[in-house]
């Protein structure tokens, strides 16, 4: 078989589809549901672990850039999200039971797709002709770590993440929670963010944006400042009660805040707690941008509840991930006004994340330096996050592809996200290396960049695309426009979220659709 492929998470299941797609037959290993990991729960491929959401999905937003840049390339995995859609405002979130669905038949019909039960104990032998890549996440099973850990040459780094808690939407207390966007941001059918309107009409109150609390949402699902949310608003009084509960709390692991190593964006609650007692006010709790209707007032603090699946009857603790004792977890949270009865679907938990030395490690191409028929995606290579996994999962594809058909590998500039990605992976310093989420940050600047911020966030997203079609046309790889077969696809999942995802006339465009392949 040419490609191999080790890990049918986000990253290997969209470099899967790459290769199928570009005729190069693929054997993709996923060890469960045999040999289970300490968070996944099904046996289906691009399984997602926590939030529901792939966060910003607007061209002002550098997620929201790298997604269309994917869907562009034909990705898999964005396909199958629009077809999955639940309301999340201007973000991209998903019914993860019907995205990981779609992935996996997907995948499973392909005449040129393998999937093998197995677990992969040692770093098969790789060539030109018969490439590998390495997509086995932050959850790597032992066997491989170890022959990752004598491959590169070095200790594996790790940290720490947490996962946020699911409540049962019948146990909210409605009168006490409130529906809102931030800033009254909210995704109309035709993508169009509305304006804030108070209800009261009073100017006085009428929050405005503060650059401060308008950085790009980090991966853990901490609010991307639009969507359509449950707001728990909290008094100050309330706000000192839940904090003095959370910082005496009991943790599931032994604590040593200053030496543990967490992802800053994805920071359990408790240990953001220990930083300072208005911390969460000015990260997953901040008030801005929203105001009590009951009081035409910004609530001191605000917990906000994102719907999880399509049937409404799920809502996840946006950015409160957290390593509290599960009885703990109960007694603080019962805290939050509207959760008092709440009833818990899942508790928050803490998890190893394993990832390799990117910059040490890997080219941009994704290609291990000392082995390049060998490639490492998704979040073990050192990106983080859902969209960040399977957008290195799309290029290793491709670039593997390339080596079978004898051609040249190849990234888009660093002028597009996914380019700057590939970039940040293999260049940045590797003594401080952190996986990093895509920002605008990491993109070569603009030559005359326009005064307004978000006039440059445009203006960068229009060089993006239009340098990403260029380089695909010199590549072959089609000419980097949106497909009116996508673009019906996107506003009909659209027109349904409200009810459920893709229609059974987009689901099944979208099986027999030849979008993707050259
Ligand atoms: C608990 C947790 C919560 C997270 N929360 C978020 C979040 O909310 N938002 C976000 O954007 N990102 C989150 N991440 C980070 C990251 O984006 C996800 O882990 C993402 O799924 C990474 O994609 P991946 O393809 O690299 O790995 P995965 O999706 O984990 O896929 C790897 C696959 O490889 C398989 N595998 C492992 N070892 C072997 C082996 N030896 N042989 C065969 N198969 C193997 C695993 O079973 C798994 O299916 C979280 C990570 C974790 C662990």
């Amino acid at each position: 078989m040419p490609l191999t492929i080790v890990g049918g998470g986000l990253a290997g299941s969209e470099a899967a589809w790459q290769a199928a797609s570009r005729g190069v037959p693929a054997r993709l290993y996923e060890m469960r549901p045999a040999q289970p990991t300490a968070v996944h729960k099904t046996d289906r491929l691009a399984e997602l672990v926590c939030s529901n959401s792939f966060r910003g999905d607007k061209l002002d937003n550098a997620v929201g850039l790298l997604k269309e840049e994917m869907r562009r390339l034909g990705s898999l995995v964005m396909r199958a999200a629009e077809a999955s859609r639940v309301p999340a405002g201007a973000a991209l979130a998903v019914d993860r039971e019907r995205f990981a669905e779609i992935v996996t038949g997907e995948l499973a019909v392909h005449p040129l797709v393998t999937i093998v039960r197995e677990e992969v104990t040692a770093i098969p032998e790789s060539s030109e002709q018969e490439p590998v890549i390495i997509a086995t996440g932050p959850l790597t099973s032992q066997a491989l770590s170890a022959g990752l850990v004598s491959l590169v040459g070095q200790d594996h780094l790790y940290f720490y993440d947490a996962i946020s808690p699911i409540v049962l939407a019948e146990s909210i207390d409605r009168d006490k929670v409130f529906r809102a966007s931030r800033w009254g941001r909210s995704l109309t059918p035709t993508g169009v963010v509305q304006a804030f309107r108070p209800a009261d009409g009073d100017p006085e109150v009428r929050p405005k944006p503060d650059a401060m609390y308008e950085s790009e949402a980090p991966a853990c699902g901490i609010d991307d400042g639009a969507g359509d949310y449950l707001n728990c608003p909290f008094t100050s009084e309330e706000y000192q009660r839940f904090y003095d509960a959370l910082v005496h709390a009991e943790s599931a692991t032994v604590h040593d805040f200053d030496k543990e190593r967490f992802f800053e964006g994805c920071l359990p609650i408790e240990v953001m707690a220990h930083r300072g007692p208005d911390t969460l006010r000015f990260g997953p709790m901040k008030p801005v941008g929203l105001v009590d209707p009951r009081t035409g007032r910004p609530p001191y603090a605000a917990v906000q509840l994102r719907q999880d699946n399509l049937a409404g009857d799920h809502y996840s603790l946006v950015g409160f991930q957290t390593q509290l004792k599960w009885s703990e977890q109960a007694r603080v949270l019962r805290l939050i006004p509207g959760l008092e009865e709440a009833e818990f679907v899942r508790f928050g938990t803490v998890h190893r994340n394993t990832y390799v030395n990117g910059p040490d490690v890997l080219f941009e191409t994704w290609q291990v330096r000392r082995r390049p028929t060998l490639f490492f995606a998704g979040q073990m290579s050192g990106v983080e996050g859902y969209v960040e996994s399977a957008a290195s999962g799309l290029l290793a594809g491709l670039n593997a592809s390339a080596l079978v058909h004898g051609e040249p590998v190849s990234v888009p500039p660093r002028t597009t996200a996914i380019g700057a990605l590939s970039y940040y992976v293999s260049h940045a310093d590797p003594r401080h290396y952190e996986p990093s989420n895509i920002t605008f940050g990491i993109m070569d600047p603009l030559g005359r960049p326009p005064r307004g911020k978000l006039e440059r966030k445009l203006a960068m997203s229009k060089r993006a695309l239009d340098d990403l079609a260029a380089w695909m046309e010199a590549y072959g790889l089609g000419n980097g426009q949106p497909s009116a077969e996508r673009e019906s696809l996107r506003s009909s999942a659209r027109s349904s979220a409200g009810g459920g995802g893709a229609s059974p006339a987009s689901k099944e465009r979208l099986s027999a659709s030849g979008e993707g392949n050259p």
